[in-house]
């Protein structure tokens, strides 16, 4: 494995990175890791008052903002239509030479059994871009990577057809300021669409502060049992029992599959 890897996470809209992926990608960034956050759909249903067009531009630059408090190296938000988005070939293609042209080490998305079919459709492009980006006659533009990436999900709390079951669990208590820090970047849905949509019209507190305090409230969820026993496998009982806050990932099974000892390395403590 190369010191510096190259990591890309895949989600359906901005934000879905930073929500399930933003503690560990800030350690990795720290690390010195290249981190970039692909977003696959523009973003533009994601509000009861704004209009597309408006949501659009706005989403763009809560995206840039949230990448910048993270440390990251890059994101990027395409322009497929937000709650339409299908999985088409030209889709597909276009996630293999974005995985080709960040030369992946790993790739992260959302799981395909999921509530939002902008998730699932997401999560099945980058399923079927998995070993694709190794074919050179598959996007001939494109410089295949002689290396399958390996792939992992996300965490959900989704049980059927089955349960997410993490491969590896990331400590990020000393990151979950920052963490909310990219969240409060997404100020059209943190503060105004998940709380009209999601959260039965709670209104936030103004004020930088007490609004944030508000969605640590929010994003403060606990870890569950099958995380907590994977934080007890990486660090040990004691350790892992004074973990605060964490990401977890599953590995799918399209990808290169690390050993443990490889998949401790690439995932920060
Ligand atoms: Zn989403």
């Amino acid at each position: 494995m190369t010191s510096r890897l190259n990591i890309i996470a895949i989600g359906a809209h901005p934000d879905d990175c930073e929500y399930y992926f933003a503690g560990t990608a800030a350690k990795l960034a720290k690390a010195g890791h290249n981190v970039k956050f692909l977003t696959i759909t523009n973003g533009e249903s994601g509000h009861h008052i704004l209009s597309g067009a408006e949501l659009v531009a706005k989403r763009k630059d809560e995206a840039i903002e949230a990448a910048r408090r993270l440390g990251i190296a890059a994101t990027e938000v395409l322009g497929h239509h937000d709650g339409l988005f299908l999985p088409s070939l030209e889709a597909r293609q276009e996630v293999i030479r974005q995985i080709r042209l960040w030369l992946a080490d790993v790739v992260l998305t959302h799981r395909p059994n999921d509530y939002h079919p902008d998730h699932r459709y997401t999560s099945q492009l980058v399923q079927d871009s998995a070993y694709m980006v190794l074919v050179p006659n598959v996007c001939p533009d494109t410089p295949p990577l002689r290396r399958n990436p390996m792939y992992f999900y996300f965490q959900d709390d989704f049980r059927k057809p089955v349960p997410f079951e993490p491969d590896v669990a990331v400590d990020i208590t000393d990151a979950w300021d920052t963490k909310i820090d990219s969240l409060d970047a997404h100020f059209s849905q943190m503060y105004e669409w998940l709380p009209w949509a999601d959260w039965n019209e709670e209104t936030p507190p103004a004020g930088l502060e007490a609004r944030k305090a508000w969605l640590c409230g929010k994003m403060d969820r606990p870890l569950g049992d099958a995380v907590r026993t994977a934080l007890e496998r990486r660090y040990g009982p004691e350790k892992a029992s004074r973990v605060k806050q964490a990401e977890a990932f599953e590995l799918c099974e399209y990808g290169s599959r690390p050993d443990p000892d490889l998949l401790d390395e690439i995932f920060p403590r």
